[in-house]
């Protein structure tokens, strides 16, 4: 085993990692030394060829398909030098204050607290409104039945800089147009000083110590600066940015469940992808896949709905059936809509990550009748926006037939039910994976403080989704990196003498 020393040890390189390291960066010059340790390798626009199941493989954990333990859902993460921001839509929006002052009321997170910090990164990564010009026929379709149906839909906001509409953003844009940390924040940190070691994992920590293995490279990617082999790090502060998943499991593998609260509290925005079908055809694939948003029934019901575009593989693992019904939808691929469900769960104890018998982490996550209602909701009115939008009939999952005709849409409160939502049976998956380590101002009660200071643990912090108290509402990464903007300042502030 070699050891090496530095002052700063950063674990994980995606939205939380890359902001830290970026935000640390400007302390190498002043001789401190940082090391940003990463699972996954890293990918140039060349080592992608938006094959949807190859870069899935590549990407992904489990390609995407990491199982709760009920396995009645996915979720998606992925392991690269920019972590999930890689593979993200780079949907911008700022946490909403009404869930930062009543859902987390956390004593000294504020608004006037994260407001700058949020306001940074919304320029640093490129944050605005596509030309409307650019929205394509998809998003236009959900756009104009939401405002026929006196629903108040929102255009998002996103990060993307010389986008070339190639769709493909879920598998890693092959052109870096997303604003990821990969693409701003750790080429800062590298110019800077921080030494980034792609393939580098981290299998426990100790007091002021990191026990890691350096792996092959995979998929014909750079391999690591530093020789295949066991590590032993030295550092003076350890920041924990593995994700929501990682984080607290590497924290159990390494003190064991030292706190209440640790793992638990998971939330994930569950959610849906539902489709409908044109009789001509439209233009789906090419452009930003997510352009708007509609926030309708989000106080009554806490269900938002989104615009999507998913891939072939992705689509069909989604309908609930099987033989000439699907092949038939999936033909008509050109002539698809979609919309996505999201669910905004709420944090609960008994939702969370444990270890299994080799120490690697598995989710528990059992929805409530509460979720089912919501996901329901949706459901119903998605279709009567695909319905509003032309659609000759829709694929909806919670529905005693496959497809529900458009003749038949007044009948959609009465084919649609929670009797017919089956668990199981529904492909439901998360992409906002979130809470485990929470932060608080309790320490009976948070694992770290609300500035990502472990509780108990000398010079251990956590910067990443994991500190989330409660979901977000909202799509989460601008939130992760106004965190890990604080954490930063932290661990600057306690190096100090
Ligand atoms: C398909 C998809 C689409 C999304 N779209 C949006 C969107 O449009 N807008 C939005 O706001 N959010 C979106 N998200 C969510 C957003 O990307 C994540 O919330 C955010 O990236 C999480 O940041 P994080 O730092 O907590 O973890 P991650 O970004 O996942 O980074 C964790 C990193 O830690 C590494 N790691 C894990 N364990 C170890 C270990 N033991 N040793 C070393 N390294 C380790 C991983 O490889 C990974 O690179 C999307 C996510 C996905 C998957």
């Amino acid at each position: 085993m070699k050891t090496l020393s530095y002052d700063i040890v950063i674990i994980g390189s995606g939205a939380g990692g890359g902001t830290v390291a970026k935000e640390l960066a400007p302390l190498c010059k002043k001789g401190v030394r940082i090391a940003l340790l990463e699972w996954g390798g890293r990918f140039r626009d060349q080592d992608n060829s938006r094959s949807e199941v190859e870069m899935a493989q590549k990407y992904y954990f489990e390609s995407g398909g990491v199982q709760n333990t009920s396995q009645n859902m996915t979720f998606a993460l992925a392991k690269a030098v920019g972590g999930s921001t890689t593979v993200y839509t780079g949907t911008s929006l700022v946490l909403p204050d009404e869930i930062l002052e009543k859902k987390w009321a956390i004593p000294g997170l504020n608004s006037s607290n994260l407001r700058p910090r949020f306001q940074k990164y919304l320029r640093e990564n490129n944050v605005h409104l596509l030309d409307k010009a650019l929205i394509n026929e998809n998003n236009q379709l959900f756009y104009n039945a939401c405002t026929k149906l006196g629903l108040k839909p929102s255009q998002f906001p996103v990060n993307v800089k010389n986008c070339q509409g190639l769709g493909t953003c879920n598998l890693g844009c092959a052109v870096h147009a997303k604003q990821g940390t990969h693409v701003v924040q750790i080429p800062m940190a590298e110019k800077d000083g921080v030494e980034l070691v792609p393939f580098c994992r981290v299998d426990r920590i100790e007091e002021n110590q990191v026990m890691a293995t350096v792996l092959p490279a995979e998929h014909g990617l750079s391999p690591s600066p530093w020789p295949c082999g066991e590590y032993c790090i030295r550092a003076k502060k350890i920041v924990l940015c593995a994700g929501a998943i990682h984080t607290p499991a590497l924290m159990l593998k390494s003190f064991g469940p030292y706190h209440q609260a640790l793992g638990k509290y998971f939330t994930c925005h569950p959610a849906l992808i539902l489709v409908a079908q044109h009789d001509h055809e439209i233009n789906n694939t090419f452009g930003h896949p997510k352009s708007y948003y509609c926030e309708d029934f989000m106080h009554s019901h806490s269900v938002l709905l989104e615009t999507c575009m998913y891939f072939p593989f992705t689509l069909a693992k989604n309908l609930v059936g099987f033989g000439s019904e699907v092949d038939e939808l999936m033909s008509d691929f050109n002539r698809l809509q979609m919309i996505l469900v999201l669910i905004m769960d709420h944090a609960r104890k008994e939702n969370g990550i444990c270890l299994d018998r080799e120490g690697r982490p598995v989710v528990h996550y059992r929805f409530t009748r509460e979720d089912i209602c919501a996901f329901v909701k949706g459901i119903k009115e998605s279709a009567r926006i695909f319905f509003a939008a032309g659609a000759k009939r829709i694929h909806a999952p919670a529905s005693a037939k496959f497809f529900i005709q458009a003749e038949d849409a007044p009948r959609i409160d009465e084919l649609i039910n929670e009797k017919e939502f089956k668990l199981g049976k529904m492909s439901i998956a998360s992409a906002h994976l979130m809470g485990g380590c929470r932060m608080g101002e309790n320490p009976a009660a948070a694992v770290t403080d609300s500035w990502g200071r472990v509780y108990g643990k000398k010079d251990l912090y956590v910067a990443d989704a994991s500190l989330f108290p409660n979901s977000s509402g909202v799509n989460p990464y601008l939130t992760i990196m106004a965190l890990a903007d604080r954490v930063a300042e932290a661990v600057t502030q306690d190096l100090r003498p």
